[in-house]
């Protein structure tokens, strides 16, 4: 297997908000099932707690790369300049945050797509002139 496709299978597109949503529907389901013994109910909620507190570091992530496609130089009007993703859908990218250009370069709209700003090696900060 290459690199490409072995990272295809573990990159997870979902944001912070959606595992949020999941996380509450569990929490009410458990509660709505009063025949669940109080034991088993505080280990699941034990789970649950551990998963609220992954899903704050997420959030930080997440506002991490939305500060970031906000004030990198490589970011022009809403689109990364500085990578040139060839294969989008390998890397997990959805080709609907792909622009084309006239040169064949594949750029990401970071607008739309702010992860990819999260832990890139790129940032710089942009200069006040
Ligand atoms: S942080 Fe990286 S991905 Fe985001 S705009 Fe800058 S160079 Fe592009």
């Amino acid at each position: 297997m290459s690199l490409e496709e072995s990272l295809k299978s573990s990159v997870v597109l979902i944001s912070p908000s959606d595992i949020e949503e999941s996380v509450k529907k569990i929490e009410e389901e458990i509660k709505s099932h009063e025949q669940i013994d109080i034991d088993f109910q505080k280990k699941i909620q034990e789970e649950l707690d551990k998963l609220w507190s992954t899903l704050s570091w997420l959030k930080i992530a997440e506002s991490q790369g939305v500060w970031k496609t906000k004030t990198c130089r490589h970011a022009i009007d809403g689109v990364c300049e500085a990578w040139n993703i060839s294969d989008p859908g390998k890397l997990g990218i959805p080709q609907e945050v792909i622009s084309v250009n006239q040169d064949g370069t594949k750029r990401v709209v970071i607008a739309k797509f702010y992860q990819i700003c999260i832990t890139c090696p790129l940032y710089e900060p942009r200069r006040s002139q």
